[in-house]
Parts: C-alpha cells; structure tokens; sequence
C-alpha cells in the first residue's frame, strides 16, 4: 500500500472518532423525537455520501424515526446490517480520557454506527467497494422493549443472506470478543387444581395444588445445566384456595391473616421462562417441562395444565453463522488481534427478532468494547473502535460479490 493510502486510511479513521464524538453528543434518548432523527440525518448525510440510498421512514404515530441506508442492489436478500439510534440516557458533553471517550451512548451504540461509515470510509481509502446489497437498518426503540424495532428486523431480515449486528463486544483480559450465540426463550404457566378440604377434620382428603405446584417446581429448575445447557426460571409461584389465586388482586390482604390455613389448598400458579442456546435444545426442554407435569400430577392426584406462551427464537452459537464466525475470527488474526467468540449472550436482542434465526448467518457484537454501559460513566476503548473500524471493512471487502 501507498503512503497516500495509509494516509488516507488513518484519516478516515481518525474522523469517524470524530463523527462518534459528534453523534455522542446529540440527546437521543429513546422517545426523544427531535434526538432521534437529528441522528439519524447526521448519519444518513455521511452513508448518502458513499452513494447509500438513504431514507428516514415514520415509524409510528409517535413520529419516531428509522433509518434505512440502501446500496443500490439491497433487494431480495440483503447484507443487513443492524443498529439503533437510542440510548438509555439524554447526551452529556462527551470527553476524552487517555483512551477512553467517555460519552452517552459511545458504546451503546453510537460507536457501532460511526464505525459503519468508518469502514466505508476506509474501503473509499482502499479503493474498494463496499458490498452491492448493503442495507443498514437503524431503529429508535431498541432500548425500550423493541415494538418498532421488532417487525422492522423481522420484515428485512425475512430473506437477509446474512445479518451483521454493530451492538458492542465485551473486553476480555488479552483479548476482545464478538457474539456468536444468543439465548433464546419461552414463557411457561402451570396451573394447578388441586382438592380442597379442612385440614383439621378431613386432611387425608385434601390434595394440595400447592405441593403439587412446589414439587413441580423444584423438578423443573433441577433441569438447569450450566456452561451452555438450558436453564428454567420459576419466576412466581402463588397457590391458596382458588378464590384466592383467581382473585388475588381484590383477595391479597387474605395474606398474613389467620384465615383459611384450615385450608388444603385448591389451586396453584407457577410462572416462568425456560431460555436455551439451540431451537433442539427448546424443544426439548419444553417437553421436559410439560412431561414433567404428567409425572408429579399424577403422583400428586392434582391436575396440572401446563402451557407455553410467548418465544424467542436462539441464535445456536453451532449454527448457520459458524462459517461467517470462522471468518472474521481469521481477517482478526490477520491484523494481530485475537477475537474471542461468545457463545452464550443472555438478554433478547435484535438476532432474536428475526423470525428464524437458524436459517441466516448472524454476527453480533462487532461493536467496539468499552464500560459503564447506561451510565453517566459510559465509556469506549478508542483503540477497539479503531481497531474495529478497520475490521469491518475487511470484513465488508470480503462479503462483497
Ligand atoms: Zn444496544
């Protein structure tokens, strides 16, 4: 390479610090309207001037905005690339600590964002093209729930041949990481039934939707394993006479009173979310959960009803991204940094909107590391971004076709 091109280089580099300083400084705190889309014109002017089609659509009828930047052949099954425009607080004045920028959002995630341009910028450096069928999505809510961020990843991650994710990647003694595995879950109810009879005269009669309910629950969180394996969470258990369970909200202050303990109680209602790394994997447990409630109904003579409710799909740190972690791992090494892969992120995130994550090679975390994340203290590692900026391109001028 030339020393103009090195130059130019580290000059694009060097102003994507820049931009991240400048977004940074922008309140864009979810709900902040006006924020939002000042961001969002301020990277869609930048990604317009590497000839991105870039449009900034009304999300709802709040006026919250989403940005989609499009390379000219970004059709049918584009190199989506995922972001948001939110952070968890309103902008301080950013500021330079040795290494560190210590500003709101500059790890989550306005650092992935002007990493984004940095790379192209770097790519325009190399005189290289960025992919064809690039197309980044920006939405305004990751930090509250998703409900627009939601359907939008779902909708242009429906055909998506891949799926790059700029959140941050975690510092690690000696190293750095990017994302590979994500947790999925699904939510469970149990309902027990149970008979209710006076505990004084008639005990042997009873059957108890509470210990029934207890032992159940005891049993499904034994199902847990660590280091990968799938975990159950009982997350509430409430049981007593069926006109207090079904009725809590107007019957509570039965609690802490001496009345109905002569009671074996009738009903029970466990709560909770099972979570697992492989759609196999929430198969199974699930059955488990459900064989489960067959098993000590029975040996209980209680009725338990067990259900399913709402569900994340996983993203199997074994699956259709192996071959895209593989390869960014091996463009790390090539510049001297080693790459540790996460297999096992907690917490739903954009990969888990999609509405099938097994079919599409998914990277998250290229983001550059940092600290304080939703802190006034909120920090990023100025060497990872930069370190990071270069690596998204290279990993862009090798996703091209
Ligand atoms: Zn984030």
């Amino acid at each position: 390479m030339s020393e103009a091109t090195l130059a130019a280089i580290d000059g694009a580099v060097a102003s994507a610090g820049e931009l991240l300083g400048e977004l940074c400084a922008i309140s864009s705190e979810s709900g902040n309207v006006a924020g939002l889309r000042r961001v969002a014109e301020r990277l869609g002017a930048e990604l317009e001037r590497h000839g991105l089609a870039v449009a900034i659509e009304v999300a709802d009828d709040t006026a919250q905005p989403l940005l989609l930047a499009a390379s000219e052949e970004a059709g049918d099954q584009p190199l989506l690339l995922l972001g948001h425009l939110d952070t968890v607080l309103p902008a301080s004045i950013p500021r330079h600590d040795g290494e560190r920028l210590v500003a709101t959002g500059a790890l989550d995630m306005k650092g992935g964002l002007a990493m984004l341009v940095g790379a192209l910028d770097v790519l325009a450096a190399r005189d290289e093209a960025p992919p064809g069928d690039l197309l980044l999505l920006a939405v305004p809510d990751e930090e509250v729930g998703g409900e627009i961020a939601q359907p939008a990843v779902r909708r242009w991650g429906e055909r998506a041949r891949a799926v790059l994710v700029l959140e941050p990647g975690e510092g690690r003694a000696g190293g750095e990481t990017i994302v590979a595995g994500r947790r999925g879950l699904t939510e469970w109810t149990l309902t027990a039934t149970g008979r209710a009879a006076h505990s004084g005269l008639a005990y042997w009669q009873g059957r108890s939707a509470l210990t029934a309910a207890a032992d159940w629950s005891l049993r499904a969180a034994a199902l847990s394993r660590a280091d990968g394996g799938p975990t159950v969470n009982v997350a509430r258990l409430l049981a007593g006479s069926a006109g207090f369970v079904d009725a809590l909200a107007t019957q509570h202050d039965l609690l802490g009173s001496s009345r109905q303990r002569n009671v074996v109680p009738d009903r029970a209602l466990a709560e909770g979310e099972a979570r697992y790394l492989s759609s196999a994997a929430g198969r199974e447990v699930v059955a488990a959960l459900a064989a489960l409630a067959r098993e000590v109904g029975a040996a209980h003579e209680v009725e338990l009803a067990f259900a399913t409710g709402t569900a994340w799909p996983p993203v199997d740190p074994g699956g259709a991204g192996s071959a895209l972690v593989a390869r960014l791992v091996a463009l790390a090494a090539a510049r001297g940094l080693r790459l540790e892969i996460e297999t096992d992120r907690g917490g739903i995130s954009f990969p888990n909107y999609l509405s099938d994550p097994s079919r599409v090679p998914v990277l998250d975390g290229l983001g550059p590391v940092g600290g304080g994340m939703h802190t006034r203290e909120e920090w990023v590692d100025l060497g990872s971004f930069r370190r990071r900026v270069l690596l998204l391109a290279d990993l862009l001028a090798e996703l091209r076709r």
